[in-house]
């Protein structure tokens, strides 16, 4: 299991994603992103900074 929290990069978020693959994890994020944060548009900057943040879980 993958987890994200989105803290990690947006300082002050509680949102916090979990899922079983990398993929499914950065959909959610980029629809978060976009909707929760205005981004206008989720990069590829933006998922190798998700990425350096993502933890496994058990
Ligand atoms: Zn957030």
């Amino acid at each position: 299991m993958k987890r994200f929290n989105c803290a990690d990069v947006i300082p002050g978020c509680d949102h916090s994603y979990s899922g079983e693959t990398e993929e499914e994890l950065l959909a959610a994020i980029a629809a978060h992103a976009v909707s929760d944060h205005d981004f206008d548009d989720f990069t590829d900057d933006h998922r190798c900074m998700v990425r350096g943040v993502i933890k496994e879980e058990a």
